[in-house]
């Protein structure tokens, strides 16, 4: 008797469940204002078909019931939450204009209780910029994605409206930079944006012919504060060149401690995106465990952390010795040719009271800035 009461109330829990399945899937269809479906559709038409569920529009389940509708002027934004986990939240933000619909996708980071990071990227995941809200709810475009590769704007940044998780706010124009046409990030928008182009972001697996040097090591030493970072490399170190990289969210990693005349860094990792646009990361494998910070579009899939880079930076420590200022002479075959193989990042030196640039082509290095470290650091970008 028991037994079959067990059979009975498992029956009934089993039915119970396939109506409350059923239920849940017809709440979208029928609960909707119409306008909201009509724009939920549009969104389902831009998805570019892709069978990785770590793709980047794969992983976004949009909320729609509970979308925010602004009404300003002629346009309408609305705003439905697509995604939210321990460390990030995203944001589907479509603007309905002069009949037609403009979309993008805004990931807000919480990189610490003072500053959110900002991610920009088309419905499909290819990244448009990426900004911060700092301590005052005041956003900042940090850099935006051109035709090669981030670029990094820049002290006197445009002022965008992007506005905090949640808050559906509508905003004014758009900045347009970068010149690739990729158009503003507020809203109404004056730009065109690329919409529905390109596949996921960035890597999704890992071929070793897309390394310029070697597979990296997580990072030595990880500086949410570029500067902090910069004058650990250069203090600690008297007698080895150190290298690392700005990341595209203006942070710092160590990567490599190496002999005093230089070595080979590793990890520098080329990705050509869809959109035929090249990306740089820092590449290390995932069994060495995820790193210490949080970085705006880090990647992990194929076993490896992709961390999105912008600069490589070294340190000239000869020049404590030899007494030129690191920068001065001639740039050197390996950096030459780290630098050819590497030509959409940029790189810094650290010497002897001057930083400095170099690239592929000239011979000199160029941007040099003769001062204090501690007062030239927030330059290098
Ligand atoms: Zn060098």
């Amino acid at each position: 008797m028991k037994r079959n009461l067990k059979y009975v109330l498992s029956a009934v829990f089993l039915l119970w469940l396939v109506y409350a399945c059923r239920k849940d899937e017809r709440i979208p269809e029928t609960r909707l204002p119409e306008d909201v479906a009509e724009m939920a559709k549009w969104y389902g038409r831009q998805l570019l078909p892709n069978d990785n569920p770590q793709a980047f529009a794969n992983m976004n389940k949009p909320d729609w019931n509970g979308t925010v509708v602004k009404k300003k002027g002629d346009s309408t934004l609305y705003t439905t939450l697509i995604l939210t986990d321990a460390k990030s939240t995203r944001e589907l933000q479509v603007t309905y204009y002069d009949g037609s619909y403009i979309g993008l996708v805004r990931q807000y980071e919480y990189v610490r209780k003072d500053s959110i990071a900002v991610g920009t990227f088309t419905i499909n995941g290819r990244m448009l910029d990426i900004g911060y809200f700092d301590e005052s709810n005041k956003y900042t475009l940090k850099a935006v994605t051109g035709k090669r590769n981030i670029v990094l704007m820049g002290t006197e940044l445009p002022v965008v409206d992007v506005y905090p998780p949640g808050t559906g706010g509508t905003g004014t124009g758009g900045t347009g930079t970068g010149g690739t046409g990729t158009g503003g990030t507020g809203t109404p928008p004056t730009g065109t944006f690329p919409i529905g182009t390109g596949g996921s972001v960035g890597p999704s697996s890992f071929n070793s012919s897309n390394l310029v040097n070697t597979l990296g090591n997580k990072p030595l030493k990880e500086f949410r504060d570029k500067c902090t970072g910069l004058q650990f490399m250069w203090n600690n170190y008297p007698n080895n060149e150190t290298f690392g990289y700005l990341t595209a969210d203006n942070q710092l990693i160590m990567t490599d401690v190496l002999a005093l005349d230089g070595g080979q860094a590793s990890g520098t990792y080329k990705y050509v995106n869809p959109d035929g646009t090249t990306s740089y990361y820092f590449t290390y494998p995932d069994t060495q465990g995820a790193p210490a910070g949080t970085y705006t579009g880090i990647i992990h899939s194929a076993g490896k952390y992709f961390i999105p880079i912008t600069a490589s930076i070294h340190t000239h420590t000869p020049c404590r010795q030899d007494g030129t200022n690191g920068v001065s002479h001639n740039v050197g075959a390996d950096d030459k040719a780290f630098a050819t193989s590497a030509p959409g990042l940029k790189h810094w030196v650290i010497g002897c009271g001057a930083i400095g640039q170099f690239n592929s082509t000239s011979t000199n290095f160029f941007n040099i800035l003769v001062g204090d470290l501690s007062t030239n650091c927030s330059k290098i970008n």
